[in-house]
């Protein structure tokens, strides 16, 4: 997938937009970290402070909050079923296009992300740090059986919650709140974030951790960083660039710089 021909609506600040793709072609180690925002573009909504009416039907923080999930854990698959497992259908955006595009031509060492939408992957980045984890794997909570996204929701079908043949119950792979969070995949994240030279953050506003941490450690290891997100940030002082016009017009307008630049 990807775009074709100059876009004849040029964003604003399209001169920081430049002053950033070369920053990024010069800077050698670039990570990226993004969140909800990229997602949304896709039609995702923002878990975290969607408007649109879901967090009227369903307790948020109940969902997620795994005592509540041992408890109850068809409050969880209710919510799952509608917007969980709908978005294997949701196709990449321009934003996980544009890192994609990057690291496909080694300009981009990987991506970390607060999303548990698998986007990234189906734009074609390889190297990805799921930060909240995925429900792309499942396991039974009991006899610890491992099973693929589509073994669950096979086993989801007229039922309120999935179980395993020992009688567990399967729960995804996802970060629940009061669960610990994946050590690997944060280590992982955490070494790019201090060993890159330029940290590109992409629809986040930075203030739920562990992301906000990988700022702060790229900032701290002297990398610059280069913010691309409509709200303030904590880190905006530090920024290098901050862009703030719409996250899909910058990404297709770099998509279309690294083609013009460079050929596909
Ligand atoms: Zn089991």
């Amino acid at each position: 997938m990807s775009y074709s021909g100059r876009r004849e609506v040029i964003p604003k600040g399209v001169e920081s937009l430049k002053e950033a793709i070369r920053m990024i072609e010069q800077a050698g180690r670039v990570f990226a970290l993004t969140g909800a925002g990229v997602s949304t573009l896709c039609g995702i909504p923002d878990f975290r402070t969607d408007t649109s009416g879901i967090w009227e039907r369903f307790e948020q923080l109940k969902i997620f909050d795994i005592d509540v999930f041992r408890r109850e854990p068809h409050l969880f698959y209710e919510f799952a079923r509608e917007y969980i497992y709908t978005m294997k259908y949701v196709k990449p955006g321009a934003a996980h296009l544009f890192l994609a595009e990057l690291e496909r031509r080694g300009m981009l060492c990987g991506v970390a992300t607060q999303n548990i939408d698998g986007l990234h992957q189906a734009a074609g980045s390889k190297v990805v740090f799921e930060l909240h984890g995925s429900p792309r794997s499942s396991h039974c909570i009991l006899c610890g059986r491992r099973y693929s996204q589509e073994d669950t929701e096979e086993r989801l079908k007229n039922v309120p919650y999935p179980s395993c043949d020992c009688g567990g119950l399967i729960k995804p792979d996802v970060i629940f709140y009061g669960e610990l969070l994946p050590e690997k995949t944060l280590r992982g994240a955490i070494e790019e974030a201090m060993s890159c030279a330029l940290l590109l953050v992409l629809g986040t506003s930075l203030v739920v951790y562990p992301a906000a941490s990988i700022p702060q450690i790229a900032l701290s290891s002297g990398a610059r960083v280069l913010i691309f997100n409509k709200t303030p940030t904590p880190f905006d002082d530090e920024a290098a660039i901050i862009i703030r016009e719409d996250l899909k017009d910058v990404c297709e307008f770099l998509l279309d710089y690294l083609y013009s630049k460079n050929g596909r």
